[in-house]
């Protein structure tokens, strides 16, 4: 494949990290991600699974080195293996670097072997407790066991498995040890997330929900050895090995602490459009390009470029006035987490 220029914001960062939504659809209901009835988007709003393929070839001829397939829940749509296997083409080439999936792992037992024959390597699960009846309560239709299912299967797969926990107050406080046991026993490294404030939730209150994970850290601290990793994925996570369990637990504040200077990524979701930074409204069309030019990616390319050229320096999601200030009106589950 021919390449084009790299992808440069104003702000000098390259853009070589893609995040794509590939349904809006999922079959949890998390109680911070979702309402328990959310209305869907109609199938021609969708991107087809060519019209995915087109895209994501379109960034990498830009540049872009990662790519992560999110959601929804991305393994609820359907052929989607058809996509992995498509993109695996471009592994092989060497034109990108690393092919993943964020899923909350409830099919990945009927999927775990063919995401890796994809190239997949690495996958992030989703999960926030490891008792059942309060796994049941936050995803509202999700059932624990089979997601652990899924879990060994992928590391059975041969899948790197690294664990996803939303750290809500009052939730799963007490399970920060165990947690991080059951991860250290299964190999499995494991990060935490600052709740953030994106879509309305029937009645949930975001500001009492969010525990911050400077005190999280804190209460690590009190039990085991954390050494600082200078390692950094050009997103908002920070690195720390624990030094009695060998493993790295990693922190994605957003609302403690921004670390938006080294941003490095992008944001499509499953209607085609680009998101340039999680915390802002901002967003490009790249569908209308699309398929008004079925045998043509230069005006999508433009259109690309021109988004780019507009990512914003960072996000304004603030809680420290008691109020979820900086809130933006669409669910994670539109932009991908
Ligand atoms: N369904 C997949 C899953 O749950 O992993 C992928 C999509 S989900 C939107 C991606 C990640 O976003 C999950 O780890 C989820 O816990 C997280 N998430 C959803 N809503 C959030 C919120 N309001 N604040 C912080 N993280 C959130
Ligand atoms: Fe679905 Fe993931 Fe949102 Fe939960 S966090 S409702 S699993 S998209």
């Amino acid at each position: 494949m021919e390449q084009a220029a790299p992808l440069i914001d104003p702000f000098a960062r390259p853009v070589t990290y893609l995040r794509v939504s590939v349904t809006d659809r999922c079959d949890f209901r998390c109680t911070y991600c979702m309402t328990e009835h959310m209305e869907f988007l109609p199938k021609k709003e969708i991107l087809t699974l060519e019209e995915l393929d087109r895209m994501c070839s379109a960034f990498i001829r830009l540049g872009v080195r990662k790519l992560r397939i999110t959601g929804g829940e991305p393994l609820v749509r359907r052929n989607i293996m058809m996509f992995f296997r498509a993109m695996s083409r471009h592994l092989e080439s060497g034109a990108l670097q690393e092919l993943t999936l964020t899923t909350n792992g409830s099919q990945l037992h009927r999927f775990a072997d063919e995401l890796f024959a994809a190239g997949v390597r690495r996958v992030n699960v989703s999960l926030d407790t490891l008792n059942e009846e309060k796994f049941a309560r936050v995803t509202r239709w999700g059932r624990l066991p089979q997601v652990l299912r899924g879990i060994e299967a992928a590391q059975a797969a041969g899948l790197r498995v690294k664990i996803n926990a939303v750290a809500l107050r009052g939730f799963n406080e007490d399970e920060l040890f165990t947690l991080t046991e059951w991860c250290a026993e299964r190999d499995m490294d494991l990060t935490w997330i600052e709740v953030m404030p994106m879509g309305e939730m029937d009645g949930t209150d975001r500001v009492g929900q969010y525990w911050p994970l400077t005190e999280l850290r804190a209460q690590l601290g009190q039990r085991y050895t954390l050494t600082d990793l200078a390692e950094r994925t050009g997103g908002p996570a920070r690195y720390v090995r624990l030094e009695e369990t060998g493993q790295k637990i990693g922190f994605i504040t957003p609302l403690s602490h921004n670390f938006c200077e080294s941003c490095n990524r992008v944001r499509l979701t499953c209607t085609g459009e680009l998101y340039m930074c999680l915390g802002q409204e901002d967003r490009a069309d790249l569908r209308a390009p699309l398929r008004a030019h079925p045998e043509d990616d230069g005006p999508l390319i433009e259109a690309i470029r021109a988004a780019i050229s507009r990512k914003p320096k960072g996000h304004d999601f603030d809680y420290s006035r008691q109020r979820p200030d900086g809130q933006v009106s669409r669910h994670m589950s539109h932009t991908g987490g």
